[in-house]
């Protein structure tokens, strides 16, 4: 890729409009409250009767202080014990949501994410630990991770981590800059991210991945330079470097941030052109939207064998997986219906008191959303698109089913972002900078422009 010449910042500039990330589809602004018990009880008797294996997420909301540029459900307390209380309403709906599932259908995924799992102590993670336990089958093949903010990880967390079964952890870095993480109010030193490092990997959780996000304020080129030069000699497994989300209007505690302070639209871009530049010589692929894996990682083996998915974490090669969410604000995921949990903890607590999952929303799929969804995949993952294979797949003919969508592709096409080929269209190296651009042709609400100032933008 010739980078950062001018044509690349002049599509920068044409594509960089607020769009989905795309970890699901339909995406989580289309959920409604509106929606009627029978459909959950169609889901749960579907479940009962299903012994698939399952993914299990759980949402852990509690962080010891405020990140201003966050953009996660999280609820700021430095008071421990609200972690007891939390795990107690776990444990009603683990009751609730394991008489919902095939008693032999096991866990094959497992993910505690946040928030911040680590603000559970050693006790309460070995307490949560043994509630999967009394409450589901695990696989003995189990992929168990758990997102970690070093500052708030000790060893003996780790231990404890290690002996409920976890195998993968995702460290917080987001930046190693010392200016940066003060304009962030995150301070994290480098040393304490190596340490925790070290220590994972000593306890046997190895397979390690690290997230930044290039964006931030202070950060410049050269400043993320070095953050990439820093975390590269910890050897992650794993980089997910996300493109800072600004969206103030949703997320109050980034108006905190000094909009002064952010890199101009081509220093960002430039960052992750870096990013993608150079990892590939310490041995990483880049696997697309925001993701690197080291080339021996399944990711990357995946990608290249084009069985790569993604799901609400990310790219996967788990996410066919059904997967159940517990926890305030988190978002169960079907092959007909997603579900998401009340975002309110007193809502979410009341709701388990009366002996009722704390639902809130939810979204069902059409037969026209699976094919979108299958399609805008597709396109996330993989990097071209056979019309034949994908007809075939979906039972219809992609191209009458798409014909609007394959005109408007002639535009991109023109701008070098893909190339239509009279069997399907390929996703040039260029392209995949825009992935979300692509993939927002064939979102079919994306024509309601109320939706669109909830998403970032997508560079
Ligand atoms: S970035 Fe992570 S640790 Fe910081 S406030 Fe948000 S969820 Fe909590």
């Amino acid at each position: 890729m010739n980078l950062l010449k001018e044509d690349l910042l002049d599509l920068v500039r044409k594509y960089n409009v607020p769009g989905p990330r795309y970890t699901s589809y339909p995406t989580a602004v289309q959920f409604s409250e509106e929606f009627d018990g029978t459909q959950l009880e169609k889901n749960y008797e579907r479940r009962r009767e299903s012994s698939n294996p399952l993914s299990l997420y759980i949402h852990i909301p509690f962080c010891f202080s405020l990140c201003w540029y966050c953009g996660c459900t999280k609820i700021i307390t430095k008071d421990r014990g609200r972690g007891d209380v939390y795990l107690d309403y776990l444990e009603k709906e683990m009751q609730l949501v394991s008489e919902t599932i095939h008693p032999n259908a096991q866990l094959k995924q497992i993910h505690f994410g946040g928030g911040t799992p680590t603000f559970l102590n050693p006790e309460q993670i070995r307490r949560l630990g043994k509630l999967i336990n009394n409450h589901f089958s695990m696989h003995s093949d189990v992929e168990f991770s758990v997102e970690i903010d070093p500052r708030t990880c000790s060893e003996e967390h780790i231990i404890a981590l290690k002996e409920i079964g976890c195998n993968r952890a995702s460290l917080g870095v987001q930046d190693t800059n010392e200016e940066v993480q003060k304009a962030i109010r995150r301070i994290q030193p480098f040393e304490v991210t190596k340490e925790v490092t070290a220590q994972l990997r000593k306890h046997g959780i190895n397979s390690i991945n690290f997230d930044l996000i290039y964006g931030l304020p202070k950060q410049n080129l050269s400043s993320f330079k070095q953050t990439i030069n820093d975390v590269v000699t910890l050897t992650p497994d794993r980089f997910a470097i996300y493109s800072y989300a600004h969206i103030p209007s949703i997320m109050p505690s980034q108006k905190l941030l000094n909009e002064a302070d952010f890199p101009s639209t081509p220093d960002k871009l430039g960052m992750l052109v870096h990013a993608i530049e150079t990892l590939p010589a310490s041995g990483y692929s880049y696997i697309g939207m925001d993701h690197f894996a080291k080339d021996t990682d399944e990711l990357s083996i995946a990608l290249k064998e084009g069985t790569l998915q993604r799901n609400f974490q990310g790219y996967s090669t788990n996410a066919e997986l059904e997967m159940i969410a517990l926890g305030m604000s988190s978002i169960s995921q079907g092959p007909d219906l997603y579900i998401q949990n009340d975002k309110d903890l007193s809502t979410y607590y009341n709701t388990l008191d009366s002996g009722k999952l704390p639902v809130k929303k939810i979204a069902r799929l059409t037969a026209e959303d699976k094919i979108r969804k299958a399609v805008i995949m597709h396109v996330m993952c993989r990097g071209e698109i056979h019309f034949d294979d994908i007809s075939d797949k979906l039972s219809i003919s992609f191209r009458d089913h798409f014909y609007e969508e394959l005109e408007q592709l002639k535009q991109l096409e023109a701008d070098g972002l893909l190339v239509l080929v009279p069997t399907g269209f390929n996703i040039t190296p260029i392209g995949r900078l825009f992935l979300r651009n692509i993939a927002m042709v064939f979102d079919e609400y994306l024509t309601k422009a109320r939706h669109k100032s909830a998403y970032s933008k997508t560079v």
